[in-house]
């Protein structure tokens, strides 16, 4: 047969190869010290010789063959890639869930379990590609904190302009202030010089005159001075307006990237992030106003089976039809989450554990009235829900766990409905549950 050796056989022959070596080892030693008989035979003699040949410690020293020995537990690999997965999922928004979920479905195929190097590269890559996309939004607010500033740069440059304007102006006005007073005085002199009336009528005009050409002069500069300072405003309005909007701008983008790391990407609804947030806000209210709220956890029934039935767009499909009809159902007002793959969470404020019960209801009938096709197939789309209501000495994990385990007993009590806090005889434990 020419098949091809299986790992297992593959790793049997190697560590068959290293015992023979050993053993070889060994018999030459062994003849060694039977020709030299003065030595006494013991494995401490053995061993110490064993310590100091080459090949004994190639084999002590040789790494292990990490990837192969992987191979052949295959359980191994998936668990911690799994695991690995969910962390990041749990790290990362919504817009890389969808994919982290396929690699997560494809641990399921054993050819990709047997030569792992593909799905760590796309792996690396998928999350490479999310903190591009971070780093790239960081650029763009660096790139208009820039050209704000560059704006504000420009206007402190015409305002120090202008006060140098009007520093110039201060000493053209005294100037001007000289002029007259100079020209008043010698008038002044030429009066008092005792000369004839015509030649005092002469010096006095000519004097007048002056003063008329300083007095043009000064206005022909103060409007001069005039247009300049109207140009300068205009030019300074200018900027400020570019700023008002590039700060409008910055705010915004603030905003956007804020509410985009607040969503899930696949269904437009909030998530995980958001939810974190929301279950605090909704805690603190309760300690502060004493509003009461409720908490709904929502698990769409089978939807593995839709996933395998139809292909995984299909489940996506599901999901995004789901959240619109709970969307719909509910008002503007309520909060609703994409809490993990197929489970969503509901936040109902100033509503009561009964008035939640009757909200869930609505819901359930809601979406077994709605229909959810595919190419001509209709697909059952249903949802089980969990409810617990925020009590006083609540945090956030004892009030999720008791709508957990309510979703529980209602997944145990035939799906599709509806069960309540009060439904708790006994909490299973995890384990219960496996
Ligand atoms: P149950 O009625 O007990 O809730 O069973 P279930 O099949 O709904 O639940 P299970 O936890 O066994 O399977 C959930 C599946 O949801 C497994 C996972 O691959 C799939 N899933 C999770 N997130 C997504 C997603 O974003 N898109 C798609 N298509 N499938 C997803
Ligand atoms: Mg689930
Ligand atoms: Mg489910």
């Amino acid at each position: 047969m020419t098949g091809k050796i299986n790992l297992d056989d593959e790793k049997v022959s190697r560590l068959e190869g290293k015992i023979y070596t050993i053993a070889d080892e060994v018999l030459d030693i062994l003849k060694q010290l039977s020709q030299d008989n003065k030595q006494q035979l013991n494995s401490k003699i053995i061993a110490e010789r064993m310590f100091i040949r080459d090949t004994v410690k190639k084999i002590l020293e040789e790494p292990e063959q990490i990837k192969s020995d992987f191979g052949t537990d295959s359980s191994l690999f998936k668990n911690i890639a799994d695991t690995v997965l969910s962390r990041i999922s749990d790290l990362t928004p919504g817009s890389i869930t969808s994919q982290l979920i396929n690699l997560k479905d494809q641990l399921n195929d054993e050819a990709v379990l047997k030569d792992t190097t593909a799905w760590l590269d796309s792996t690396i890559r998928i999350i490479k590609n999310h903190f591009d996309a971070i780093s790239k939004k960081n650029k763009e607010l660096e790139e208009f904190m820039r050209q704000t500033m560059k704006h504000l740069e420009e206007t402190e440059l015409h305002m120090s302009s202008e006060l140098t304007a009007h520093q110039q102006k201060f000493s053209e006005d005294r100037e001007f202030e000289n002029t007259i007073s100079v020209n008043m005085n010698m008038m002044r002199q030429d009066i008092h010089a005792g000369n004839d009336l015509s030649s005092i009528k002469k010096a006095v005009l000519f004097k007048i005159e002056n003063i008329n050409k300083g007095i043009e002069k000064k206005r022909e500069q103060d409007l001069q001075r005039l247009r300049e300072t109207e140009m300068t405003l205009q030019a300074m309005g200018k900027r400020i307006n570019e700023i008002k909007y590039e700060a409008d701008e910055i705010k915004k983008k603030a905003a956007e990237i804020e509410s985009e790391s607040l969503r899930d990407n696949l269904t437009g609804l909030s998530n995980r992030k958001a939810y974190d947030q929301k279950i605090k806000e909704t805690l603190a209210d309760l300690g502060r106003y004493g509003v009461p709220s409720s908490l709904l956890l929502c698990d769409i029934d089978d939807f593995k089976k839709i996933n395998d039935t139809y292909g995984h767009k299909v489940g996506d499909l599901a999901l995004k039809k789901l959240a619109s009809l709970l969307r719909e159902k509910l008002r503007v007002n309520d909060f609703i989450a994409r809490y993990g793959g197929e489970e969503f969470a509901i936040i109902l404020s100033h509503t009561d554990l009964p008035g939640a019960v009757k909200a869930g209801e609505g819901m359930i009938s809601y979406i077994n009235k709605s229909v959810f096709s595919y190419k001509g197939n209709r697909i059952p789309l249903t949802i089980s829900i969990g409810i617990s209501v925020f009590k006083q000495n609540d945090d956030t994990i004892t009030v999720f766990e008791r709508a957990d385990s309510a979703l529980y007993v209602a997944k145990r009590s035939g799906k599709n409905n509806v069960k309540s806090e009060t439904s708790l005889v006994k909490v299973p434990s995890t384990l219960e549950r496996k």
